[in-house]
């Protein structure tokens, strides 16, 4: 995938008023704009499906970077799940949860925990693996992530993010799937939180400003 066929949400004008979609009443106050409706996401992911089927190796292992990737990650799943090869052929899926932790408030904390034991990690080797994140900003998580997964050997490892963020804080790591390009801001919904909230929010959400 080149980053020409990412879905560019970086412009003014791809913002929502929060008067055009249902937002719940708590959230009112706390985010500015919708960025990217529920609804898109969904018929965006059907997509990502299609590339992913379509490339896949043979059974794929699915692993979802929690907490903020498991809504991607169940919606994937599911679009995966109906779709088939093109040689007729459906993927057989087995799937697995790494839970990684690496912002403090709306900043990167720089420090990447992921909770991993060694035994959990030879699980993956010889595998063919898809990583399934929410959101690449600076892109330290993945590549310490993937760094972890390369010292058991799996057959292969795809990754897949929903988001990935413009910024200068990039260290230049792009995904292998990824949904929308999305301008510098602290996005949250779809399971994106800020400090736990907003995780039952569905569309992608900027997060007000005064409420930072
Ligand atoms: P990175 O290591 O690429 O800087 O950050 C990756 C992680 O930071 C993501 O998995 C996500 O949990 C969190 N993150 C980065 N940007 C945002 C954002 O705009 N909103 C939220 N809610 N989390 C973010």
């Amino acid at each position: 995938m080149n980053p020409s066929d990412w879905i560019d949400v970086n412009t003014e004008k791809n913002h929502y008023s929060l008067d055009h979609f249902v937002i719940p009443d708590h959230y009112e106050e706390d985010v500015s704009s919708i960025l990217i409706p529920h609804g898109v996401i969904m018929d965006r992911i059907k997509k990502l499906a299609r590339m992913i089927v379509d490339d896949s190796p043979g059974p794929l292992v699915v692993c979802c970077v929690l907490k903020g990737g498991h809504q991607y990650f169940a919606d994937l799943v599911d679009e995966i799940k109906k779709l088939r090869r093109i040689n007729g052929t459906s993927v057989q899926l087995s799937l697995e949860f790494i839970r990684v932790k690496s912002y403090m408030n709306d900043t990167s904390s720089g420090g990447v925990k992921i909770s991993l034991t060694d035994a959990e990690l030879q699980e993956f080797k010889g595998k063919n693996l898809l990583i399934v994140e929410d959101i690449i900003d600076t892109g330290a998580t993945m590549v310490k992530l993937l760094d972890r997964l390369a010292l058991v050997e799996p057959k292969s490892v795809r990754v897949t993010s929903l988001l990935i963020k413009k910024t200068p804080r990039s260290n230049g790591y792009i995904p292998d799937y990824v949904g929308f390009a999305i301008p510098d801001a602290f996005v949250v919904g779809y399971a994106l939180d800020y400090n736990e909230y907003f995780r039952d929010l569905d569309h992608i959400c900027v997060i007000s400003v005064s409420c930072i």
